[in-house]
This record gives structure tokens, C-alpha cells and sequence, in this order.
């Protein structure tokens, strides 16, 4: 696996490895939307490294853009400071933002993205004279990050586990999930009563508890790509606005054109109060994350008595700003959305012809470059495979032993582990790369089932 065979990298080393019982290879280079280790074994990336990269490795242009600001001023404290690169890229991501959603909070990551969002939202009800109001409800099978208020929020049961007695205690509602509709229903005629969910859970929880509902328009890591039923948010937003809730879309995997789109949440017709985002906002150049947030929120802490009580070192970081403007720039250039949406379809249609018969392909969803696969050990009943045959980890295992790099999840099904993989290439990938995407995936998957 391009190891080094004198390395035991495990051994004598200082980095305390993601997951210490893996051995990771050196990664040496990159280009478009191809990554070279040490030895030079090529990987297409076909996920971003976890949906991050999305204009491939080492774009020239934005790496310019770093080294220029860096010329200029690395870094000056956001309580002292604001910088010409923030104040730019908040207006390029409230302009392409659905009306109303004109501030931009700037923070490192998704996780602080969403923390920055969940405590907004509290403060704004304190502002507003609601002080009852904190509980955030969350969704099964999202993730929303690793701090404690994302973990408590999501529904990744895995990760929450044994930090439980840790995390805020507030209700979940089921996603809304198609392929395993809970009520049993076909989209054409279900009346949305997964959405109804919400108003239960709001109602048993006490109204006036709930300060907000968080969501991934489209579910990523724990799920695969669930695109929600057309009308599922319009019917949310009803539900938040007649119990006073906030709605947080927490786009940090969807946004910035990952589903053909600059937001995802515009292609179902509503407007959350907050917008979270990460990853393809540097495309992984830099660490960056940012909150949109609505003007009717941003309007309540105009005064000095009103501060929203909240913030991190490198909030607002010249060089991550830099980097967002110069990617946004070469997105515009390159039309990448446009390109998202066109190669998304592609992909989707190859994927079809592929392994649309598949005896062990259950489903294959997505928008744009973000497209999932469920894997069944049978695909009337929908059963998952047994949890011990760690189907998913032995793909992405055989599938990067191939040079391809794709992202797997055990998301859960029916309160098991059920496997999923989710491609989500650089938006820079060419068709013939597709081809060999879809290749070598199928290749991948033939020989974990040998
Ligand atoms: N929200 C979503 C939807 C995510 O997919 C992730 C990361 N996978 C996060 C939040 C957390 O982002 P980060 O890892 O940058 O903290």
C-alpha cells in the first residue's frame, strides 16, 4: 500500500495517528484531481479527502492568492482587526445566499461552524426576551461534527457513544429517507409525515424550550447522499416558523456547489435563518469555516448591551479568507457549479448503467458531485450486510489498494451498521476520469465480494 516495508510507522513515532491501528502512506504530491504518495503511487480522489477538495490539488491561482496575502499581513486579532480579504469573501457568500442571509461569522472549521450557529441561536432568543429557549433538535443519521454541542446535535451514534453523559439532552427526529421510509410510503403519495416528526418532537419537548432545528439539506457522511423529498423542507420551515424555531441548514458538506448549486438548501425553496459551511470553502487549502447568519438575527446585537458572547483566535484568518475569495473566483471561471451539476448527472447516469442491477447495490442517490451508494447483502428485503464483514471498510480498503480514494460510512439502518460509500470528486475532474472512477470502483466492489 506504498508503505514504507523499513517504516513501522506506528513504531517510533510522535503523531498520534486519526485511528492508531492503521498505517497511513506519506502523501507526497498532488494534482487536479489526482494524489501521489511518497513512492509515487497515484490515488484519484474521488470524495476530497472527506468532500473538501473540490477544485482538485495544487490550483495555482489560489495558491498565489495565500502567498500574496502573506506578503501583505498573516494574521491580526478579529477583536482588534477586520481584513480587505473577510470583508470580500463575506460579500461574495451572502450574495450567491438566499435573501436575507447578509453576515457572515467566520470561524476554522465545521464543527466550530455549527457551534457558532447552535449558540447564536440561544443568544438571539435571550435577546428577544425567550430565555427558556435553548434545546436544539437534531436529526438520526446526520453529523454535524465532533465538539460537544455538533455531537449532541447529531444523530452518528457511533461517535456519540461513550461521550453520552457529556452531551445535551434533546430529541431527534428520523431523517427523511426514501429508500427505508419509516412510515413505509411511496415519495408520490406520502404527505411528507417524516416531516411531521418535527412538530411532535417540538411539542413534546415544550415549545417554548426549543430554540432551533439543525439539518443537512442533503445528509452526507452518515448516510450516503439522502436527498430529502421536494417539498420535506417547505413543510420544515412551516413547522419552525409556527413554534417560533430557528432553522439552522448545516451545508458544510453540500455547499459551495457540491450538489449543483451554490447552497443546496435553495433547490427546496426556503430560506433557513443560519447557514453553516466548511470544506469546499478553501477546498481544503486552508482551514476555514463560516456561519451565515439571517439580518433579523444580526439586527438584535446592534447595540452595545447586546454581544453575542462567542468567538475563537483565528476567526476570520486572512490567509483562510484569501484562499475562500480566490476559490469562489476560480469556481466563477471555470463554472464549476455549472460543472458539478452536468458531471454530477453523468456520474449518476454511469453509476446506474454500472451497477444499477447490482445484486448488492440497494440504492444510488445524490445531486451534483455528491453521490452516495448503499450496499445490501440483499436487495429486496433491503438487508445490510452483517456488521462483522465490515463491508465498507474492506471496499474503501481493496479501492484505494486500486488507487482509488473514495469515502465509506457505516450509517445506520434500522439501528444496525448498514454501508454506504460516498463519491464526491473535485469538480476539475474530466470525463475520462469519471469513466475511470466508475472503473475501478466497480472493479473495487467485485473484488470485496470475491
Ligand atoms: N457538518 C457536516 C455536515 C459535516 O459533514 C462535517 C464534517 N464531516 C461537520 C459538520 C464538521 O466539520 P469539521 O470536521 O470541519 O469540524
Amino acid at each position: 500500500r506504498g508503505v514504507s516495508p523499513e517504516a513501522d510507522v506506528n513504531d517510533d513515532t510522535h503523531v498520534f495517528y486519526r485511528n492508531p491501528f492503521s498505517y497511513y502512506p506519506t502523501v507526497a504530491r498532488g494534482d487536479g484531481a489526482y494524489l501521489y504518495d511518497e513512492y509515487g503511487k497515484r490515488y484519484l480522489d474521488a470524495c476530497g479527502g472527506a468532500v473538501v477538495s473540490s477544485l482538485g490539488h495544487s490550483v495555482p491561482e489560489v495558491v498565489a492568492a495565500i502567498k500574496e496575502q502573506l506578503d501583505h499581513v498573516e494574521f491580526a486579532h478579529t477583536s482588534q482587526f477586520t481584513n480587505a480579504a473577510q470583508e470580500k469573501l463575506a460579500r461574495m457568500l451572502t450574495d450567491r445566499a438566499p435573501g436575507g442571509l447578509n453576515h457572515a461569522y467566520f470561524v476554522s472549521g465545521g464543527s466550530e461552524a455549527v457551534e457558532s450557529a447552535m449558540k447564536l441561536a440561544r443568544a438571539y432568543w435571550v435577546q428577544m426576551g425567550r430565555p427558556d429557549k435553548w434545546m436544539v433538535i437534531g436529526r438520526d443519521q446526520s453529523y454535524h461534527g465532533n465538539t460537544l454541542g455538533a455531537l449532541a446535535a447529531g444523530g452518528n451514534r457511533w461517535r456519540r457513544a461513550i461521550y453520552e453523559p457529556m452531551l445535551f439532552k434533546a430529541p431527534r427526529v428520523a431523517p427523511c429517507f426514501c429508500y427505508r421510509c419509516p412510515y413505509d410510503k411511496k415519495p408520490e403519495s406520502c404527505g411528507i409525515d417524516c416531516a411531521e416528526d418535527l412538530e411532535r418532537a417540538i411539542l413534546e419537548a415544550g415549545p417554548e424550550k426549543v430554540a432551533a432545528f439543525i439539518a443537512e439539506p442533503i445528509v452526507g457522511a452518515t448516510a450516503g447522499a439522502l436527498v430529502p423529498h421536494p417539498d420535506y423542507f417547505r413543510r420544515i420551515r412551516e413547522i419552525c416558523d409556527k413554534y417560533d424555531v430557528l432553522f439552522i441548514a448545516d451545508e458544510v458538506m453540500t455547499g459551495l456547489g457540491r450538489c449543483g448549486s451554490w447552497y443546496a438548501i435553495r433547490q427546496f425553496g426556503v430560506v433557513p435563518d443560519m447557514l453553516c459551511l466548511a470544506k469546499g470553502l478553501a477546498a481544503g487549502f486552508v482551514p476555514v469555516g463560516a456561519t451565515l447568519v439571517h439580518d433579523r438575527i444580526v439586527d438584535t446585537f446592534s447595540s452595545r448591551r447586546h454581544i453575542f458572547q462567542h468567538g475563537h483566535t483565528y476567526m476570520g484568518h486572512p490567509l483562510a479568507a484569501a484562499a475562500g475569495v480566490a476559490v469562489i473566483e476560480y469556481m466563477e471561471t471555470h463554472r464549476l457549479v455549472e460543472k458539478s451539476r452536468k458531471l454530477g448527472d453523468e456520474l449518476l447516469a454511469r453509476l446506474h448503467e454500472a451497477l444499477g442491477e447490482h445484486p448488492h447495490v440497494g440504492d444510488i442517490r445524490g445531486r451534483g458531485l455528491f453521490v452516495g451508494i448503499e450496499f445490501v447483502a440483499d436487495r429486496d428485503s433491503k438487508t445490510p450486510f452483517e456488521p462483522e464483514l465490515a463491508f465498507h471498510r474492506v471496499l474503501r480498503e481493496t479501492a484505494f489498494d486500486n488507487g482509488l480514494v473514495i469515502y465509506p460510512m457505516g450509517g445506520t439502518v434500522d439501528g444496525r451498521r448498514g454501508d454506504h460509500a460516498l463519491i464526491a470528486p473535485p469538480f476539475v475532474i474530466t470525463r475520462a476520469q469519471l469513466g475511470r472512477l466508475v472503473t475501478l470502483l466497480v472493479k473495487s466492489i467485485d473484488q470485496t465480494l470475491a
